[in-house]
């Protein structure tokens, strides 16, 4: 028998709740622990539900001592938790994730040196992004767990699966390798289609202006798993997140898988709209974050065995130590090291290792143009460079005008005479009001705050 009632129960679990949510990230949790609940204690035992065997397995080894902690907190005679499922879910699918953890056989070995360029037209899937090949470590053990959710119970368990995080942090290979393994699975029996945002938008485009919207929409509709790469390329392109959420309304509700990456959790996408937003909410979101020390030695030597090479193990530290920004970076690095020791003959010693390294991974920001300024914020607001360089007093293109105005002394500090040729032969009072108009707006105007943010990222990203 409980001592304590139902009410009781909720208040002490949503106390340890508030606890918790403080110390793990917001993606986890939202994961994990959003539909946990207190439904017993006695004894000494807390008995706590979790939905699944998967979010069981996952809490139970992650999660139970800062929930042990919290439940203490509020109660010191409870000594420990006892997880139970409370819908239970056929497939256990903990176990699924575990058998199919990161190996490295001969045979993917082989894969990978054929399949660089072997494109599968029908999917867009490239066969060297493998999940074989996708080192796990606990920067991306979320995102790897739910995409073997994904794979395990397609359509019902996460959907959408939404990954975000930085750039060259594995979201692409984590999703190709996810619809790799989807096909390989299920011998093509579930059809699988990878697209970038930047190709769904030509799609929608060159289907709209040919009149044939709907091959457009059939395209995408007979699909099972669908994966759209970059999300937040759309945001605020009307027509095609109008299709975008048309399309995924139409998938999510016959039990079609959506996989959807972006640099950004959904509610930092800033003009996406409303009800997508809250869709992106609905499923499954999680980050991938910057790789630590231990996992960096680890891709490098992943990718070292792949290609069958070796370089020394205090080389491998140094660069493990040097280059911190993204797996990109690290595999582009380890790339050169070879090509120093296999094409140049040299003996790569940690002094040239360091050297190279420094030669190659100094970034220059100052790489970015006026014009790549304006063409950035014309493409985001979907006018014609020539517009926003014209005189035309409509609303639609006057903002943008002043946006690239803002951008051009913000970023680059050029002067205002200069900024106002540059925007079409304007006078500098032109420049110099433009310019303070937006910078005082972006204080009070939330909305043009983070279409700047998003405009400025566009900007940075496109000279990498
Ligand atoms: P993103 O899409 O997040 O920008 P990518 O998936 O393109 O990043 O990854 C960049 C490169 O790093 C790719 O060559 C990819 O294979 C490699 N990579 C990223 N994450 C991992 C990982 N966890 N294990 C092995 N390789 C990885
Ligand atoms: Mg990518």
């Amino acid at each position: 028998m409980s001592e304590i009632n139902q009410d009781e129960l909720q208040k002490i679990w949503r106390s340890v709740l508030i606890g918790v949510e403080l110390q793990i990230p917001k993606a986890s949790f939202a994961t994990w622990l959003k539909y946990s609940e207190l439904i017993d204690k006695k004894d000494g035992v807390a008995y706590v539900s979790l939905p699944n065997n998967f979010t069981k397995a996952w809490v139970e080894n992650k999660y139970n001592k800062i929930l042990l902690g919290g439940v203490r907190l509020i109660d010191d005679s409870t000594k420990n938790i006892k997880f139970v499922v409370k819908s239970v879910k056929p497939k256990e699918l903990f176990e699924y994730a575990k058998t199919s953890a990161p190996t490295l056989d001969n045979s993917n070995e082989k894969q990978l040196v054929f399949a660089e360029f072997k494109i599968d037209p029908n999917t867009n899937l490239n066969p060297k992004y493998s999940l074989s090949s996708f080192v796990v470590g606990s920067s991306n053990e979320l995102a790897y767990a739910a995409t073997q959710g994904v794979i395990s119970d397609i359509g019902k368990k996460y959907n959408p699966l939404f990954i975000y995080g930085g750039v060259g942090l594995g979201k692409t290979h984590l999703m190709q390798g996810a619809g790799n393994e989807i096909k390989r699975m299920y011998n093509d029996q579930i059809r699988v289609k990878y697209v970038s945002s930047e190709k769904f938008t030509s799609d929608i485009i060159s289907g709209i202006k040919a009149k044939r919207m709907e091959d457009v929409k059939r395209k995408y509709r007979d699909i099972d798993v669908l994966i759209i790469d970059d999300i937040q390329f759309i945001a605020g392109k009307e027509k095609t997140e109008m299709e975008f959420f048309n399309t995924f309304n139409a998938l999510y509700e016959v039990n079609k898988q959506i996989i959807i990456s972006s640099d950004r959790p959904p509610k930092a996408i800033p003009i996406l709209e409303e009800r997508l937003r809250s869709r992106f909410e609905g499923g499954m979101v999680v980050d991938v974050l910057p790789p630590d020390y231990e996992m960096r030695v680890a891709i490098i030597k992943t990718k070292l065995q792949q290609k069958n090479k070796e370089i020394p193990d205090s080389v491998i530290e140094i660069i493990a130590n040097k280059v911190r920004k993204n797996i990109r970076e690290l595999e582009g690095i380890v790339n050169i090291i070879l090509f120093y020791k296999e094409q140049k003959g040299l003996e790569i010693t940690p002094a040239l290792a360091e050297d190279i390294i420094r030669k190659n991974t100094q970034h220059t920001p100052e790489n970015i143009t006026p014009q790549q300024i304006i063409k950035s914020v014309a493409n985001f607001f979907q006018i014609l460079v020539d517009d926003l360089m014209g005189t035309c007093r409509k609303k639609e293109f006057v903002k943008p005008r002043q946006v690239a105005i803002y951008l051009l002394r913000d970023m680059l500090e050029l002067s205002y005479p200069y900024i106002g040729e540059l925007v079409g032969k304007k006078d500098h009072t032109t420049a110099i009001h433009s310019y303070e108009k937006v910078n005082k707006e972006i204080n009070t105007n939330n909305d043009l705050n983070q279409k700047i943010i998003l405009i400025k990222d566009i900007i940075n990203k496109s000279e990498e």
